[in-house]
């Protein structure tokens, strides 16, 4: 199958219909020239309206560390974005949004990735996308897996999520920024600058 064949059999999925609080909306960014790959947990309800994915405050913080203005990582060829689930979970009653559906991940993720030959290096951004990628090689919690940044290399970087919920943790966990955020903005100047 190719790369148009899958993203369009996405973007026509309908699998949650009934179970989401809304009509399924996949949203996915993806080329074949993609050599960073973002990998969320799902859209959040701004990105559901608008389609277009970190288009968020959380896609500031993500672009910051990264180094990326919103026109490159938007127009790059080389930045895509495939979330563990491409339709917006809703909200739960505490404000926060539920889970990405799992089916998704199921459905989708390894026939898309297979189209995907030129991903050098992907960003696990939060601990459901460690999980699926990194299985038993990842820590115990997030915040481990995050803090073994290094052993996942040069693959693999395992990221807090950047969503306002995690202002505290990053203060908590200074190096993160710290050392983490600069190597993943030098990894992406050598793809966008190259
Ligand atoms: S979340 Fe994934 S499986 Fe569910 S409807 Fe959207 S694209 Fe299909």
């Amino acid at each position: 199958m190719s790369l148009d064949a899958v993203l369009a059999d996405i973007r026509a999925c309908r699998a949650c219909a009934g179970e989401l609080p809304h009509a399924p909306r996949p949203v996915v960014r993806v080329s074949a020239e993609t050599r960073v790959l973002i990998c969320g947990q799902a859209p959040g309800r701004r990105v559901h309206q608008s389609g277009l994915p970190f288009d968020d405050p959380s896609g500031d913080r993500l672009r910051a560390w990264m180094g990326l203005d919103r026109a490159a990582f938007y127009g790059h060829p080389a930045i895509g974005v495939a979330a563990m689930a491409f339709c917006f979970p809703g909200t739960d009653p505490k404000g926060g949004d539920y889970p990405p559906p799992a089916r998704c991940a199921g459905l989708w993720r390894a026939q898309l990735l297979a189209e995907l030959p030129k991903v050098e290096l992907t960003l696990l951004v939060g601990g459901y996308a460690q999980a699926w990628a990194l299985g038993d090689l990842a820590k115990g919690s997030m915040t481990e897996t995050v803090r073994a940044w290094r052993d996942y290399l040069p693959a693999f970087l395992p990221m807090p999520h950047p969503s306002w919920r995690n202002t505290g943790w990053l203060k908590r966990h200074p190096w993160f920024e710290a050392e983490a955020a600069p190597y993943l903005r030098g990894r992406i100047g050598l793809v966008v600058g190259g």
